[in-house]
């Protein structure tokens, strides 16, 4: 709005302090002061400091430039008027700027600033000393508006925020229903569905009132769950899954064995199941067995007879209070003894060879009296080391063994003498 040559400069003054009385001695008649009627001025452009008015209602009104510049009003009007004071036309107008509050907040610092205040508040900027530099004073069709310089910045207002920003939150009512149908997962052993090979799946399910596992039971990706774990065990229990889940592998490698120790720890504490697919193809409800999932921590007892001509070898699992004869155990998937709704994994490779050795001969291991001896030195003195040999015979010891028992015998040598002293004496 560049200043018209025209213009009328009332010096040492602002719209902030002038008073109609002031005016009125700027002015060659008092006419404007009845007027009042302000709502007919209307703007042509208004920013800080600076407006282009006219009245709307009045033909012909010029149109009336107004600005602050430094400490002096000054203004022009499209009549042509003689200059040496303000025509009645800018009279009227300046009037108009001083009693309508959204024309004097663009003149006015003192109330802008009470305005952007509580503007201010809403942004958390009400103690910033220069609150023009964030906001802006608009009028645009005929409203004062007022806007943020920063499109970015953000009101803390409670209701908008909550409303766009916040996680939306539960009702109690709701958080119920949430706990209630709340699946809870479940580890399955299972047959891969096109291989014979073993297969652990991570699934959930409902229950029912006593807790019984319900149909549908859905699969559980353990990819998806292996980023949102921090827990270095479950991360390694869902990789070990995974890797059970891919396509078949041929040999049974010791990263097998690895992932399948770390799937038996079962960090998550799961309720383990078996599917049994004789019941079911699919995993349903029925199909499901609910099982143990534990490492063996039996040891392998073997036990040699004398049964002419042969030596018979047999073997069972001693637990901790009961034992399990080679012929009544189960080996289920390669790697586990299944007993008593019990999967025993077999973390060791030589014990579970020899198991499936005695598995795959009947149970029970003949040999000619006149073999026995290179059996007892190649297979069962080596295997001593793994697990208990029971002779109830007498054997041809091999020479470690036979130091190792002549210390022993002298003992026993020493024991039954006393025992028969002790006898001769009563
Ligand atoms: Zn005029």
């Amino acid at each position: 709005m560049a200043e018209s040559p025209k213009a009328y400069t009332l010096v040492h003054t602002n719209i902030e302090s002038l008073s109609v009385f002031e005016l009125l001695n700027h002015t060659p008649n008092g006419n404007f002061i009845d007027q009042r009627d302000f709502q007919d001025i209307s703007v042509i452009s208004l920013e800080l400091d600076a407006g282009v008015f006219t009245k709307i209602t009045a033909i012909g009104f010029p149109e009336v430039v107004v600005s602050q510049v430094g400490s002096a009003i000054v203004s022009s009007c499209g009549c042509g008027h003689a200059h040496v004071m303000f025509c009645e036309h800018q009279a009227e107008i300046i009037y108009g700027i001083l009693e309508r509050k959204d024309y004097r907040i663009f003149f006015d610092k003192t109330l802008r600033y009470k305005t952007l205040l509580a503007q201010a508040k809403r942004y958390g900027l009400e103690n910033e000393p220069h609150l023009d530099s964030y906001f802006q004073v608009i009028h645009r069709e005929g409203k004062l508006r007022i806007e943020t310089r920063i499109k970015e910045l953000l009101p803390m207002d409670d209701q908008l925020l909550t409303k766009n920003l916040i996680p939306g939150r539960l009702s109690v009512l709701e958080k119920l229903k949430e706990k209630v149908v709340l699946k809870k997962p479940i580890l399955v052993i299972a047959r891969h569905r096109y291989y014979q090979q073993l297969n652990f799946l991570l699934m959930e399910a409902d229950r029912t009132k006593v807790g019984k596992v319900k149909n549908p039971i859905t699969n559980i990706d353990p990819v998806k769950l292996v980023w949102k774990a921090d827990d270095p065990e479950e991360i390694k229990f869902y990789t070990a899954l995974m890797r059970f889940q891919q396509t078949y592998d041929e040999d049974h490698t010791a990263a097998e064995l690895e992932a399948l120790k770390r799937i038996v720890k079962n960090p998550l504490d799961l309720e383990v199941y078996y599917h049994d697919r004789a019941i079911s193809e699919t995993v349903t409800a029925k199909s499901l067995l609910p099982i143990e999932l534990e490492v063996l921590k039996a040891e392998i007892r073997l036990r040699v007879l004398k049964k002419e001509p042969f030596y018979e070898v047999t073997g069972e699992l001693q637990f901790n209070d009961a034992s399990l004869p080679f012929q009544d155990m189960v080996i289920r998937h390669n790697y586990f003894v299944y007993h008593h709704q019990v999967f025993y994994f077999v973390d060791h490779p030589d014990t579970l060879r020899v198991m499936k050795f005695f598995k795959s001969n009947n149970e029970t291991l003949l040999v000619h009296a006149s073999k026995y001896d290179e059996f007892f030195q190649t297979v069962l003195a080596p295997l001593e080391e793994l697990l208990h040999v029971d002779y109830s015979y007498i054997h041809v010891a091999t020479p470690i063994q036979l130091a190792e028992r002549t210390f022993r015998w002298n003992l026993s040598y020493i024991y039954s003498k006393k025992v028969v002293t002790y006898r001769l004496h009563r």
